[in-house]
């Protein structure tokens, strides 16, 4: 029987079978130990039922991987989207930009959701949703309280396996139970006095929505470290950079200090977002001061 792994705790794998809609609690055959190959979330797999107590089966064979992810470990994984809240809390754009360049270094497109508009001011909504487009993102707005915005979410999940990720206490679990009221997930009920979601989700998990589309939970983060990655790379992953630095006048600009940067030029003239750039400065400062192992 053909199905995909949706959870993977202490040597057993959940194992969603879309055919049945149903989910069966799995060992790995010994051979792939023997390979040295470890199941991951994710996986399309084939198990064997014979034989064995209801529910329960044992994973055959994995298929080939499309791709596979290092942070989460998931196989299979066609885009992320991250949710931050627009305001309450209010977005750390520094944290986004991790996960941005995170992301893309392992080549996935990434959708950038701003929740709770609701209660967000609409210049602030307008300037991140222009400042990330401009950085060749797609982006929505929602309110996931008043289901706004949820529509358009559901056609860009369609048909794919989506990395979900955000802080605490963005409105991401009311998304799921939105998604999938039967995955159950008790929602972080925000503290009205501290303003600060609580942790939810432990282990990454994916939730199957509809046919061939699951949503990948993952543990809410509150930091995220920037690592494999070298200083004079890190430009590349800002892509708004790429149309102006071919005019620095030092090939090899880091458009920190040097003279002559057009992406300085273009920073002045506002066609830069200056929250970018304080990121970029911020993070090559953090690399550049990181020690070579
Ligand atoms: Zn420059």
């Amino acid at each position: 029987m053909d199905g995909k792994i949706i959870k993977g705790i202490a040597g057993f794998y959940y194992v969603h079978t879309p055919e049945e809609d149903k989910i069966y609690e799995c060992k790995a055959k010994g051979i792939f130990r023997n390979q040295n190959i470890k199941p991951l979330v994710g996986d399309d797999v084939e198990i064997d039922t014979n034989d064995q107590p209801e529910s329960c089966g044992t994973i055959v064979k994995i298929k080939p991987r499309k791709n596979e992810l290092i942070r989460p470990a998931v196989a299979n994984v066609d885009q992320a989207m991250i949710v931050f809240a627009a305001a309450e809390p209010n977005p750390n754009l520094n944290l986004l930009d991790r996960f941005l360049i995170m992301m893309r270094k392992q080549k996935l497109n990434t959708i950038v959701c701003f929740n709770k508009m609701d209660i967000a001011a609409e210049n602030e909504i307008s300037l991140l949703k222009e400042t990330y487009k401009l950085c060749g993102y797609e982006v929505v707005i929602t309110s996931m309280l008043q289901l706004d915005g949820i529509q358009d979410i559901v056609q860009m999940l369609k048909g794919k396996t989506t990395v979900l990720a955000g802080p605490s206490g963005v409105g991401k679990s009311t998304f799921i139970n939105i998604l999938q009221p039967d995955a159950n997930m008790e929602t972080g009920v925000v503290s009205v006095k501290i303003k600060r979601g609580k942790h939810t989700t432990r282990h990454s998990e994916l939730i199957y929505v509809d046919k061939d589309t699951y949503v990948m939970d993952t543990p809410g983060f509150s930091s995220l470290y920037i690592d494999e990655i070298d200083k004079e790379e890190l430009k590349d992953y800002f892509v708004e950079f790429h149309e102006y630095d071919q005019e620095c006048r030092f090939i090899g600009c880091s458009h920190k200090n040097e003279p002559g940067c057009a992406v300085k030029d273009a920073l002045k003239e506002n066609k830069i977002s200056k929250i970018r750039y304080e990121n970029y400065i911020t993070l090559y400062n953090e690399l550049m001061s990181q020690k070579k192992y």
